[in-house]
């Protein structure tokens, strides 16, 4: 019989009823060490003052107007975007995927709205992750997210990430952007190289194209500046973000250059939700707290701290870590052993990690962890190795 909520997850028997900082406490009130956020969301960790703090105050205040009427907040939250990045707006959404929803309509209204109708593929990589809406699906690819939901929406062309040779052949008369995580998440926090950046941002003032980063994961302070592709020196035209930005609150969002949402004029696209002002002060606060003076140097020392510590682990494990990749905070753990078989054992050392693709465990913790949670972490993520290799051994007999 079918459970009343519809299975489409495989979900670990763990069920987490508080939280506090990088600790979730579960119904049996066991505490454990949360290195994953939530998937890269609770940037602050949980239950942070401040961001209860601007919910509690907006919640007492007004929940939702929608957005036949201006909201404060949501204004304040585009002026932060704005201010700090590329961009020129904001289109608030509720979560990534619709942000993704976003960008792709955005791209294609922007083509038709220049008079070049024709323009409306997107070129998008192996291993990519864009969410699970009927574009998402479609710009990620890939048989596990597709199958037996055709027909996929047309107008897709996946080229291997840092293939210039595919890539070049990809473009074509009817390409109208160029989409891609800076940083893979799900894929296995697989990095793109600034080089393979810096040619897709070429290619594309070129060729007529946007250039559209999906830094749903990778963005918000995770990387240690506040979007990752920052470090490559490269700015899109569009670019998605929600995980971090709602801190936990579901919050998402397209950002664009003013010529890139030329289209995007009265009537073109909506959400009832949002940009609500419940959602929108909590990214304010998320905002204003990673804005503030060294919070982002903080993120990259500690980051730094927690690789080098990462590396005694691996020469320890050799068995079952691998290496470790990735960028600030948002850190891969490559491993020999089954990532599901550590992610499994983590679980048994109360400490949460994520698996990705590639035989990848995630480490994405709350941006504010401290030194002394770290080293827990690793103490944490050495125990799950020996009781991983106990289990190797015990299947070699
Ligand atoms: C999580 C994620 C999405 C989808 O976001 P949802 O909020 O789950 O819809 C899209 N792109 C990337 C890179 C992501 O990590």
């Amino acid at each position: 019989m079918i459970t009343p909520v519809l299975p489409t997850y495989a979900r670990a028997p763990l069920s987490f009823v508080e939280g506090s900082g990088p600790w979730l406490i579960d119904d049996k009130g066991e505490r454990y060490l949360d290195l994953g956020a939530g998937i890269a969301v609770n940037v602050l960790g949980h239950a942070n003052p401040r961001l209860v703090a601007a919910l509690e105050s907006q919640a007492r205040r007004l929940w939702h107007t929608s957005n036949l009427y201006r909201i404060p907040n949501q204004e304040k939250l585009a002026q932060l975007l704005t201010e700090n990045t590329f961009a020129d707006t904001v289109f608030f959404t509720n979560s990534g995927t619709e942000a993704i929803e976003c960008a792709v309509k955005m791209v294609r209204k922007h083509f038709s709205h220049n008079g070049k109708p024709e323009k409306v593929r997107i070129v998008t990589f192996e291993g990519a992750f864009h969410g699970r809406s009927a574009a998402g699906i479609a710009a990620s690819g890939g048989e596990k997210m597709t199958k037996g939901f055709g027909p996929i929406l047309e107008g897709f062309d996946k080229v291997p990430v840092g293939d210039e040779a595919a890539l070049r052949a990809a473009i074509g008369p009817e390409t109208a952007a160029i989409l891609i995580e800076p940083i893979q998440g799900e894929g296995g926090i697989r990095m793109v190289d600034a080089a393979f950046l810096k040619l897709l941002r070429k290619l594309c003032d070129e060729h007529d194209l946007l250039l559209v980063f999906d830094e749903i994961q990778c963005g918000v302070a995770r990387t240690g500046k506040l979007f990752a592709h920052e470090w490559a020196g490269v700015a899109p035209d569009v670019m998605t973000i929600a995980k971090g930005i709602g801190g936990g609150f579901p919050l998402g969002a397209c950002l664009a250059t003013e010529a890139a949402a030329d289209g995007m004029v009265v009537g073109t696209h909506g959400s009832t939700y949002g940009g609500n002002p419940l959602g929108c002060a909590v990214g304010v606060a998320v905002m204003e707290a990673v804005l503030e003076d060294g919070f982002l140097e903080e993120v990259s020392r500690k980051a730094g701290a927690f690789r080098q510590k990462l590396e005694g682990l691996i020469a320890a494990h050799p068995d079952v870590y691998e290496g470790v990749r990735g960028e600030g905070l948002m850190l891969g753990l490559k491993c020999k052993a089954p990532n599901t078989d550590v992610v499994a054992a983590g679980y048994g050392a109360h400490l949460l990690v994520v698996p990705a693709a590639d035989n990848v465990v995630r480490l994405l913790p709350p941006l504010n962890i401290t030194d002394e949670e770290m080293a827990e972490a690793v103490a944490r993520l050495d125990a799950a190795a020996t009781a991983v290799e106990g289990k190797l051994k015990e299947a070699t007999g």
